[in-house]
């Protein structure tokens, strides 16, 4: 395993002083503004490309940012998300999908996936939007197909549904382009109804 040991010391020497004050306020208080849904993609890191402090961002990470619309039963991602809107008060929620995407570019590309069940099961949440992107193979069309179909299936969970009734919260897609750091926003404007599917 990689030692962590030089970084962690990095980080209580050099980081954590400078932040002292805020690592105080934030040991009693949990008040992110923004629930941002991204990729595990390690490239990909919310904070750093947001130039969000700690405590600004409730973060749930997943293999190619996918929401999955709804079910009753214990869920960890609905759990997440349920906790963000209901108990935290978010008022953006925030999908960001990125280039070079691995699982979109699995599903552009059709790859054998025989040897990762859970990850073919997992993509297969993609379906609707493989089906809607024209070109196949075309992975930037996708990752964008991808990211507006996330947010309809986030306004299908009962507690973003109620905040979106309520006009208390706002939808964001976005997407990050790891070769040029740009962020695209798919929704300039936000979207406070439920997306077209
Ligand atoms: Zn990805």
């Amino acid at each position: 395993m990689r030692d962590f040991a030089q970084g962690i010391a990095r980080f209580q020497q050099d980081v954590f002083p400078a932040k002292e004050e805020l690592f105080t306020r934030l040991a009693v208080r949990h008040a992110p503004h923004t629930l941002f849904i991204g990729c595990s993609d390690a490239r990909v890191v919310p904070e750093l490309i947001t130039g969000a402090e700690p405590g600004e961002l409730f973060v749930i990470r997943t293999a190619g940012n996918l929401v999955p619309a709804y079910t009753p039963g214990a869920d960890g991602v609905t759990a997440s998300i349920e906790y963000a809107v209901a108990a935290l008060g978010v008022r953006d929620i925030v999908v960001c999908g990125h280039s070079a995407c691995g699982a979109m570019t699995a599903l552009a590309h059709g790859h054998d996936l025989s040897g990762a069940p859970a990850v073919a099961d997992w993509l297969r949440l993609a379906d609707a939007s493989v089906a809607r992107t024209a070109t196949p193979g075309d992975v930037p069309a996708l990752v964008r197909h991808n990211v507006l179909a996330q947010l309809a299936n986030l306004a299908t969970h009962p507690s973003v549904a109620r905040a979106l009734a309520e006009r208390t919260v706002t939808l964001r897609g976005w997407v990050f382009d790891i070769a040029t750091g740009r962020v695209e926003d798919l929704t300039p404007d936000g979207r406070e109804a439920v997306p077209a599917a």
